[in-house]
């Protein structure tokens, strides 16, 4: 007999021989427009007994792998500030332990707490940021903490240089302007990203990777707080993981699923797919 315990399909190694750990942070009440992103990391680990621990695109098994999956933390909902530091003080523990945390959430701001805790073990961290939008907004109708901020409370981490945004179509002029001057922006798709990868892993720089699914185009996923409209296809996305795995990835997050807002399901089906090559193509 065993306990039900659900972890992501084909992840359910223990911690002490894992080298990478899963966990899910359930986190949405800084979002601007349609809530819902709470429920996307358990929907992903749900749903992804419909797909396969097979990759056929890099011919890799997770179950060739060791992946421990905690579960969701239990984080308030009342406080972004309280919410942040137990994520943080998760992505502490497994860093410090010497594994790769990747993190499920969630909205976007969820990302800010996993970037301080990686960080703060790799000083020379890059960012890689795939999104719809370019979440640099200094405040978002007086908060500091809110998903649309993200990145600029990253960018006061890390500072000029290391972050590098693709696929981003959206954002006020403000942060277009900001983006000119601090970051490195790849408007609308992935222009640049494998000359970028070339770059970093000749240096052997220490990359954090966060994935906001929106910058997937809504005719493939639709099950989002803001879906834009113009963005990639999944193969695009794909691809662009393949080439993000070359460099030396620390940690990474997926987030912005929101799976009650897809009710046909295929949304999540797609998280769960970029979930597990995502997780194949990490060199550990
Ligand atoms: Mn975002
Ligand atoms: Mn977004």
């Amino acid at each position: 007999m065993n306990k039900n315990v659900e972890t992501f399909i084909g992840c359910d190694s223990n911690y002490e021989e894992s080298k990478i750990v899963l966990f899910g942070a359930p986190f949405d009440s800084t979002t601007s427009f349609r809530p819902g992103a709470r429920f996307g990391s358990s929907a992903i680990r749900h749903e992804s007994f419909g797909i396969e621990t097979y990759s056929p695109y890099q011919d890799k098994d997770l179950t060739d792998l060791k992946v421990f999956d905690c579960g969701d933390l239990e984080l308030c909902f009342g406080s972004p500030e309280a919410a942040l530091k137990d994520i943080e003080e998760q992505a502490r523990k497994i860093v410090n332990d010497g594994k790769l945390p990747i993190m499920l959430g969630g909205e976007h701001l969820v990302t800010f707490a996993a970037v301080k805790a990686v960080f703060e073990k790799y000083p020379k961290m890059h960012i890689i940021h795939f999104d719809a939008h370019a979440d640099l907004r200094d405040d978002y109708l007086g908060a500091k903490l809110s998903h649309a901020c993200v990145i600029r409370r990253c960018y006061e981490l890390v500072g000029d240089g290391r972050i590098h945004q693709f696929c981003i179509r959206s954002g006020d002029r403000e942060e277009f302007r900001f983006a000119d001057e601090h970051t490195d922006m790849h408007k609308f798709d992935f222009d640049g990203l494998t000359e970028l990868a070339t770059e970093l892993k000749s240096d052997n720089l220490p990359v954090y990777f966060t994935i906001d699914l929106d910058c997937l185009d809504p005719s493939v996923f639709c099950g989002t707080g803001t879906p834009e409209a113009g963005g990639v296809n999944f193969k695009e996305l794909l691809n662009a993981i393949l080439e993000v795995s070359k460099t030396n990835i620390v940690g990474a997050d997926l987030n912005e699923l929101a799976p009650m807002l897809d009710i046909s399901g295929a949304s999540t089906a797609v998280a769960c797919k970029v979930l597990r090559e995502l997780i194949l193509s990490i060199n550990t």
